[in-house]
Formats: C-alpha cells, structure tokens, sequence
C-alpha cells in the first residue's frame, strides 16, 4: 500500500459509522496535496454552526489551522473566512496555534457580490472548505440530522462556485455529505447517506477527502503534505486537546452532543489524540525511511 493510502485508510476510520466509505475517492489526497504544493494563497473556509447551541461546533476550526500552519511553514499566504459563529473560536483557535492569516467574517446575508469580491481583494490560489456547510439541492443548509440551518450559515457556496468558474483549485473536506465540496460525490450520498437526498451538498470540490472527523481529513493532507516535503509540519497530539480547550473557551460545542464537553463529532479528545499520534508515528517513520534511504544512496 502507499503512503497515500495508507493514511486515506487511516483517517477514514468511522467511529461514529456514518457510511462514509461509500463516499471516499481513493487519489483524492495526495492530489490535493500536490495542488496545495503549488499555491501561492489559500483561502480556508470552515466553521459549522449547532443549530440548539447557535455556536460553532469543534470539529473544523483545528483541522483549518493546523493546515494553515503547515501552508505558512511553507511560505504560503493563507486567508481564513468564518461567520459570525465561528469567529471568535477560530481567531482564538488560530492564535493560540500561531497562525499569521487574518480571520475574515462573512456575514449571514452577504450575497455573490460580497464573495467575488473577497476574491478579486485576496486573489487565491486554492480554496479550502474544512467541515463547512454546503447548501443542499433545495437551496437550504442542513445539519446531519436534516436540521436547517440556513438562518445560521453565510453563503461561502459562492466561494466554490465563482472561484472554480475562474479557474481557481477548489478542495473539499467533510465527514457527513452535507459539506461544501461533497457535490463531487452526489450520487454516492444519496446512496449510502441516511437523508443523504435532502441533506447532500450540491457544490463539488475538484478533490474531496473524506475523513471519519473532517479535522482527521485535514491532519492526513498535512501529513502528506509533510511526506512530500520530507519535513513534519504535523501538530503534536498534546496540541489537540490546547486546540479543543481554547475552542470551549470561546463558545464552541460538539457537533453531536451539543455539549460544552471535551469532545469532537461526539467522539473524547482521547480518540483524537489517538489518531493525530498515529499520524505521526507513520510520518516519523516514512521521513526516516526515506532519510536512511539517502544515506545508503551517498
Ligand atoms: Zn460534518
Ligand atoms: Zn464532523
């Protein structure tokens, strides 16, 4: 097995066994990768509002800025964009973690001219959505268990939409099929999705990674990322639960209990650490490996 697939295996692990299998594009993220490696800015959208708690859940804001660290490691402008409910948990999340990018607010009625803007004004690259909602075939917003939340969500579809009608690279990250860039996979929602009909994003990524937690999609690009650069640009488990905790402290709920807890898509931070120290232990042996293989090369 690769590298690549490998960690695809990994992070597709589906604890809370939503069906995503059915959904995973095998090549999806080392493509994303090596479109990232040719980036020049990258504008990251995430943050998915909980529609009893009307703030923004704990699964996406850590996995944007860990991929918004490694894009800085690597010389990369990175723009981040929100709403109102994520705003403070991700510009907590971001500094805590040392990320240079501004954290920009989209309001919930800004309309396809305030994105084409945003875009004009930044110009990107790439776009990345990470656990971002995506709007369903009836126009409307809706969480995993059909819940609506259009009234709670901006409208960054237009990002998607106007960025890939230029040409810009559009790379999607989700768990569920409600995520922005789940449109690649339309079909295979309907299919394996419970409500997947109703609930399935329309707009497509041109790579999708589907992960078990959206933030596992996001650490297993940068985990790539860091294999094709020979360098580890992934967080240390012990970053997790700093990441989990500084989100609590602005508001952030789980996506899944609602609950102020210690958790990520209903799952302890101890399953999240678990998984980042997978990661790394695999990366740290794939970096050495290929250290070794220099030297006896020499
Ligand atoms: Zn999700
Ligand atoms: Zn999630």
């Amino acid at each position: 097995m690769g590298f690549a697939a490998e960690i695809e295996r990994i992070i597709a692990a589906d604890p809370g066994e939503r069906g995503i299998g059915g959904l995973v594009q095998p090549g999806d993220l080392a493509r994303a990768a090596v479109a990232l490696q040719a980036a020049r800015t990258v504008l990251i959208t995430t943050g998915f509002c909980v529609l009893s708690a009307r703030s923004g859940e704990t699964d996406g804001p850590p996995g944007a800025v860990v991929l918004s660290k490694a894009l800085e490691a690597m010389g990369r402008k990175v723009v981040l964009v929100t709403d109102q409910y994520s705003h403070s948990i991700l510009t907590a999340t971001a500094a805590v973690y040392g990320v240079k990018a501004v954290v920009v607010e989209a309001s919930i009625d800004a309309g396809e001219d305030y994105y084409a803007a945003l875009l004009r004004h930044y110009q990107p690259s790439h776009i990345v959505a990470v656990e971002r909602p995506g709007q369903a075939a009836d126009g409307k917003y809706y969480n995993m268990r059909g819940g609506e939340i259009t009234e709670l969500t901006a409208r960054t579809d237009h990002l998607f939409n106007l960025g890939r009608a230029a040409g810009i690279v559009a790379i999607g990250l989700g768990d569920g099929g409600n995520e922005l860039g789940m449109g690649k996979v339309s079909e295979a929602i309907r299919r394996h999705i419970p409500g997947g009909a109703k609930i399935g994003a329309v707009a497509a990524a041109d790579h999708l990674i589907v992960a078990g937690v959206t933030n596992w999609g996001a650490y297993g690009l940068v985990t790539y990322l860091s294999a094709l650069l020979g360098t580890d640009l992934l967080h240390d488990p012990d970053w997790e639960e700093i990441l989990l905790d500084t989100m609590l402290q602005q508001g952030a709920v789980d996506g899944v209990t609602a609950a102020a807890s210690r958790r990520i898509d209903g799952l302890p931070i101890e399953v999240h650490c678990a998984l980042v120290a997978t990661l790394k232990a695999r990366l740290g042996q794939y970096l050495d490996a290929g250290k070794t293989a220099a030297v006896a090369a020499n």
